[in-house]
């Protein structure tokens, strides 16, 4: 696959962190490898994957040796290497939980992408063995690295906008590939909501620095498609945040690509539409005064992640965003995409089991109470 045209060269290698690469899918080939070469604080240094000529071949552009190249078998000799001090999971979800634990306990710093886990346990399990073995941890959310979203973050929490009222947010997109992990359970831990809607959830509570008291939610799994036997096409959710805030949240594999980012106060609003492609964001600020689009300099998301996760290891900062707060927001959306039925609905206290609301969804209401760590 090709490597993004415009690659500047390296700065000088021992002052950058080196990381290893852990599965060569579509978004470490076409961003992260990129990434990684305009980045002042981080370099690749090894490779992981399952196909041992693909991972050679990525090796060679990137001018390391096919000692640098690893298959999965081989993942644990990575604990050899003094030159790699990181490991960036970019596997499908339910895999996180293994390769993040084993990378912790050879003492690598661990940049996973998101979800952090497919279940509260899986996360806090990450959690536990990077603090026992004292390695950093972060997911990987590109878009908190973006000048737009700390622009909006700004609005937000400086007063901008006056008192909070009302948040809405829709990340969708269609998943045709019947195939794809992203449609397995078992390897997705559920559909859209923790591989897009996450994004929408993470994003609110980053901009507003609070949790969701509450959560509504309903989802939609039709029947009839095939692509839809193992996970919801669509969720919306209704969340209650602190101060009488409400949100209202929607994705779906199964709608034309959106994402957009409303927050509304009492004396202004923004809209961020696309609110969370790699590039191309537009952030808007209106009050009664019109409204106005700030613009910003030109920055590769993934680049600025991995400098603020290199620059972290080298100062031995806490990253950002904190992996223990991800875990303590379980928000409650895994009784609403637990067991498969057509059309469920269900009102969830977040942290507690699930409450019954009406006769639809009892199997809620028998769900016990984990959630996506988002
Ligand atoms: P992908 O399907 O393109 O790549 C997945 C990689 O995992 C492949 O190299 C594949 O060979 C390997 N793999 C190992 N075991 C596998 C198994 N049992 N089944 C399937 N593949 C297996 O996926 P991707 O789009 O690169 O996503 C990987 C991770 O990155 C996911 O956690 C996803 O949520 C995340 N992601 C994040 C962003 C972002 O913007 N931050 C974008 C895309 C994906």
């Amino acid at each position: 696959m090709p490597l993004k045209p415009d690659i500047t060269p390296p700065e000088a290698q021992d002052t950058r962190v080196g990381f290893a690469l852990v599965g060569i899918g579509k978004l470490t080939a076409e961003e992260l490898i990129s990434a990684a070469r305009t980045s002042e604080q981080a370099y690749v240094a090894a490779l992981v994957s399952g196909e041992p000529e693909k991972a050679d071949g990525f090796a060679r552009a990137l001018g390391l040796s096919e000692q640098d190249a690893y298959t999965y078998e081989q993942f644990d000799e990575l604990a050899d290497r003094d030159d790699v001090q990181a490991v960036y999971i970019v596997l499908p979800n339910s895999l996180h939980r293994e390769y993040a634990t084993r990378a912790a306990r050879m003492g690598k710093h661990v940049l996973c992408e998101k979800p952090l886990g497919v279940s509260a346990e899986d996360a806090q399990a990450i959690v536990d063995a990077c603090r026992d073995a004292g390695v950093l941890l972060m997911t990987a959310y590109r878009c908190q690295y973006t000048p737009e979203h700390w622009a909006a973050r700004d609005a937000v929490q400086d007063g901008t906008l006056g008192d909070l009222r009302l948040l809405h947010s829709i990340h969708a997109q269609v998943e045709d590939d019947p195939e794809a992990w992203r449609l397995k359970r078992e390897l997705a831990g559920g559909g859209p909501l923790p591989d897009v809607g996450i994004y929408s959830l993470n994003t609110l509570r980053f901009l507003t620095g609070q949790e969701p008291e509450w959560v509504f939610a309903t989802q939609h799994q039709p029947a009839e498609d095939p692509r839809f036997r193992e996970v919801e096409a669509s969720m919306s959710a209704l969340l209650g945040f602190p101060g009488g805030v409400s949100a209202t949240i929607q994705t779906s594999y199964a709608a034309f690509k959106t994402t957009s980012l409303r927050v509304m106060g009492e004396k202004g609003s923004l809209l961020m539409d696309p609110a969370f492609p790699y590039d191309g964001l537009k952030l808007s600020l209106s009050d009664d005064d019109g409204t106005r689009q700030p613009s910003f300099p030109d920055y590769d998301q993934f680049t600025l992640e991995f400098d603020h996760f290199a620059r972290c290891i080298r100062r031995g900062d806490t990253p950002g965003p904190p992996a223990r707060r991800a875990c303590r927001t379980t928000s409650s959306w895994t009784p609403c995409t637990r067991a498969p039925a057509p059309d469920r609905s269900c009102a969830c206290p977040p942290t507690r089991t699930a409450t019954r609301s009406g006769a639809r969804n009892r199997s809620c209401r028998r769900s016990k109470y984990t959630a996506f760590i988002l």
